[in-house]
C-alpha cells in the first residue's frame, strides 16, 4: 500500500535490520529497541489491524513466531522471558497502521517495558461475567 512505512520496508524501499523473511512474513528490528532484540513480525500482505485478518493470514503470521522467538532466545541466552504484543487502533497504542506483532525479549524486571492488567477479580458478579461471555459468544462466527 502506498505511503505505508512497513510496506516500504518489506519492498526494500527503506532500510531495515531484517531478521527473517519468507513469502508470507517479514521480521525486522523495531527502530526503537524497548529491549535488546525487540522485533516486529509483519504480514507481507497489507492489513491495517487484527480485524482485517482472515484465518489463513493469522495462521501464516503466528506460525512463524515460535521460530523467531527461539532465535531470540538462542541469540541472547541472558534473555529470561518474552512478551508478544499486538496493538490494534490508536487507543490501544497502535501507531503504524500495517499490522505487526511485537516480540519483546525480557532480561530483567527493570526493563523499560511493562504491561499492567491490574487485579479486578472482585469487580463483577458471576451474572455480569456470564452476560459478558454470552454477548461475545453470540458474535463468534
Ligand atoms: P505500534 O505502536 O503501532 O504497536 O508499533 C509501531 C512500532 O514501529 C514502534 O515500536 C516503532 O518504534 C516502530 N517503527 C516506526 N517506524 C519505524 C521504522 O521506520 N522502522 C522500524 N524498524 N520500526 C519503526
Ligand atoms: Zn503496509
Amino acid at each position: 500500500m502506498e505511503n505505508c512505512i512497513f510496506c516500504k520496508i518489506i519492498n526494500q524501499e527503506i532500510p531495515s535490520y531484517k531478521i527473517f523473511e519468507d513469502e508470507k512474513v517479514y521480521a525486522f528490528l523495531d527502530i526503537s529497541q524497548a529491549t535488546k532484540g525487540h522485533t516486529l513480525v509483519v504480514p507481507k500482505q497489507h492489513v491495517t489491524d487484527i480485524f482485517e485478518y482472515d484465518e489463513d493470514l493469522a495462521a501464516d503470521v503466528f506460525a512463524r513466531i515460535p521460530k523467531i522467538a527461539r532465535a531470540l532466545e538462542q541469540a541472547f541466552p541472558e534473555m529470561e522471558g518474552l512478551n508478544i504484543l499486538n496493538n490494534n487502533k490508536e487507543l490501544a497504542y497502535q501507531s503504524v497502521f500495517h499490522s505487526h506483532v511485537h516480540l519483546v525479549p525480557r532480561y530483567s524486571k527493570k526493563d523499560d517495558f511493562s504491561i499492567h492488567f491490574g487485579n479486578h477479580t472482585d469487580q463483577r458478579t458471576p451474572e455480569e461475567m456470564q452476560a459478558i461471555a454470552d454477548k461475545i459468544k453470540e458474535q463468534v462466527k
